[in-house]
């Protein structure tokens, strides 16, 4: 497996590869792998001749109140993770790699970006769009993974795709959960025991309202106040319990049988969790 620091040199091997005929996927990361982050490789590894993981903790798309002096970095656990997986490359940039400073371009989604996690978080997917699009242009993927477990993110990446003209296919990797339904997230290592019990009630909420639907259920509105209330009763307070068009992230009022989405956000002890479900 090969280990890039430098986007010139990891750009190089890129177009060589594509050169002898290679399909290449990408998977974005921002490290401290898991299962979660695994199971994506493993999806790229499967349609792609060569893999390339880039792991990095991407400042732009934390606010200056965020955790990324916090964020859990594991490099060398996370070089051996992707090796036994199968990974072709790594790509490691430092900051400075990535960003000159006096960089002075942004690559910004207007519509779905401002909405759910934007209304939290106002300039999270402008960051998260521009690495994105730098990393598209270093790699030139001809697919790229990214998992359900940050629905939004996909959204907003797949409209920056699209209207932006960049030849490549976006995946959506179905989320990975522990046995007891919470989804894995690199942030779970902020969890103490006890909030850590607690935290399922995000997939409990999920799965009520799943099975609501199966039984019937087509009002958005009451699908939101049952989430709502089972995240409550667990002691999180909701950010959103919200059903929304799975590809536009509009609010519904009634369910899209197969095209829509409950998206749940929530926090407890100063800490955020994420989670969702297609309907
Ligand atoms: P992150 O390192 O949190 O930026 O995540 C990198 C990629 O892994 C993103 O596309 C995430 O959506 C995806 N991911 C994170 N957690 C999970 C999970 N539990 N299941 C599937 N994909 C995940």
């Amino acid at each position: 497996m090969e280990s890039f620091r430098n986007p010139a040199e990891l750009h190089a091997w890129c177009a060589a590869e594509k050169r002898l005929g290679r399909a290449i996927g990408l998977v974005p990361t921002m490290g401290c792998l898991h299962e979660g982050h695994l199971s994506l490789i493993r999806l790229a590894k499967e349609r792609c001749d060569r893999v390339v993981v880039s792991v990095f903790v991407n400042p732009t798309q934390f606010a200056p109140n965020e955790d990324y002096d916090a964020y859990p970095r594991r490099e060398q656990a996370d070089l051996d993770l992707c090796e036994r997986t199968g990974a072709d490359a790594v790509f490691l940039p430092a900051p400075a790699a990535m960003y000159a400073q006096d960089a002075s371009c942004r690559v910004e989604e207007t519509l779905l970006a401002k909405t759910l996690e934007g209304a939290q978080r106002p300039t999270h997917f402008a960051g998260v769009c521009t690495v994105v699009a730098k990393l598209f242009n270093i790699v030139q993927p001809d697919l790229a993974v990214f998992g359900q477990k940050d629905f939004q993110q996909v959204a907003v990446i797949r409209r920056m795709v699209r209207d932006l003209d960049f030849p490549v296919e976006i995946l959506r990797a179905p989320i990975v959960r522990d046995a007891d339904g919470l989804a894995l997230s690199s942030r779970n290592a902020y969890l103490t025991p006890q909030n850590r019990a607690s935290a399922r009630c995000l997939s409990r909420a999920l799965r009520q309202a799943q099975d609501a639907v199966a039984q019937g259920q087509r009002d958005a509105a009451a699908i939101e106040a049952a989430a709502r209330e089972t995240l409550q009763a667990a002691g999180w307070a909701p950010d959103y319990a919200a059903v929304v068009d799975a590809e536009t992230l509009m609010p519904l009022q009634t369910l899209l049988p197969g095209a829509s989405a409950l998206l749940l956000a929530a926090r407890k002890d100063g800490l955020r969790l994420i989670d969702n479900t297609l309907l």
